[in-house]
């Protein structure tokens, strides 16, 4: 089965935010093969990221055997070492890595899930996110609760510290006071804030609500401050969402940054390098909760690959047209079993 051509289509879906996540946001890789399948994967970086694919990694996949995938993806990551590694070549990456696993899953008609367990999971909790800002939880919390979610993450990126400590601890208060004991509770920071005394302090204060986890507290970047955060924070410290590749991972693993992985698979690589994140998560007992994981690629990774609490974010809105999982009852689950990811990108193009 190999590569006849690579195509590349940047959708601007209704809903799509302003900022970085339009102008940078999801690209369509399609890959058409002499076989007659073609695979589709989502990629991030906008039309940068169609550029680095339709000039640099297509000259080196066409005429390849599609089914070499992890050898397709360490060519492509060495040909964009000089300016890749991190950032939007890995995003472009990553949409043609999840179209060859789409072509995998295609070429032996079994989900990708199934290709990578013999039994994966039939569905997994999801969990919704609502952002605060002042001292009372906007109406998402209703929504969140009326949708059937028993896992709530609270944004709290408009928040400044230390300024803003006060009303954010009396907010979180009346969350948790309002859900009562028995729903799940996390925060993310969104990496709104960088001085670590001051996280260190708030996570302490946060502590009694009994959250899950806190979410990117610092820049990503900021490692030697993770890691002195994650050795002190009361409640576990998340993030990964903006790292790249399991080698990015290795290095936040040799840090001991967080107790909690967020790898974005359409990314951080795509499956070929989420899989390696997975694995070491599990070995190192870190765990590895995929960033908007109830989207239907990284939602086959999680019912296939996690062994303990799989949890599901549930996804971004103007992600929906991609179809191919169902929400419902705070649960999410694949629509039906089609062979690869299961979803039909052909009318992007
Ligand atoms: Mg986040």
């Amino acid at each position: 089965m190999n590569i006849t051509d690579i195509r590349v289509a940047c959708p601007t879906p209704p809903g799509m935010p302003t900022g970085w996540r339009g102008t940078m946001g999801q690209i369509i890789v399609a890959i058409d093969t002499d076989s007659g399948l073609s695979g589709y994967g989502i990629g991030g970086g906008g039309a940068a990221a169609r550029h680095v694919i339709e000039e640099a990694l297509r000259p080196l996949l066409l005429g390849a055997d599609a089914d070499q995938i992890e050898e397709l993806w360490e060519r492509q990551y060495r040909a964009t070492l000089a300016y890749g590694r991190k950032g939007l070549a890995i995003m472009a990456l990553s949409g043609v890595d999840l179209a060859l696993w789409d072509l995998r899953g295609k070429a032996a008609d079994v989900s990708v899930a199934r290709l990578l367990s013999p039994t994966p999971t039939a569905d997994t909790p999801a969990y919704f996110t609502v952002g605060m800002a002042g001292d009372d939880p906007d109406a998402g919390i209703g929504v969140a609760l009326d949708a059937g979610y028993e896992t709530i993450k609270l944004g709290l990126g408009r928040f400044s510290l230390p300024a803003d400590a006060d009303v954010l601890v009396q907010g979180v208060r009346k969350v948790r006071q309002r859900v009562g004991p028995d729903i799940a509770l996390m925060a993310d920071a969104a990496m709104a804030w960088s001085d670590r005394e001051a996280v260190l302090e708030i996570s302490q204060a946060l502590a009694e609500f009994d959250l899950g986890w806190l979410e990117e507290p610092l820049p990503a970047d900021d490692l030697e401050g993770y890691a002195w955060l994650a050795g002190r924070s009361p409640v576990p410290i998340a993030g990964g969402e903006h790292e790249f590749t399991a080698r990015g991972f290795s290095e936040l693993l040799a840090r001991g940054c967080h107790q909690v992985y967020q790898p974005d698979i359409c990314w951080c690589g795509g499956l070929t390098q989420l899989r390696q994140i997975y694995a070491l998560g599990r070995t190192h007992n870190v765990r590895v909760v995929p960033h908007r994981g109830s989207e239907v690629f990284g939602l086959h990774a999680i019912l296939a690959l996690e062994a303990g609490a799989p949890l599901a974010e549930s996804g971004r809105p103007w992600m929906e047209w991609v179809g191919g999982r169902e929400l419902s009852g705070g649960r999410a689950r694949l629509q039906g079993e089609g062979a690869g990811f299961g979803v039909d990108l052909s009318a992007c193009f």
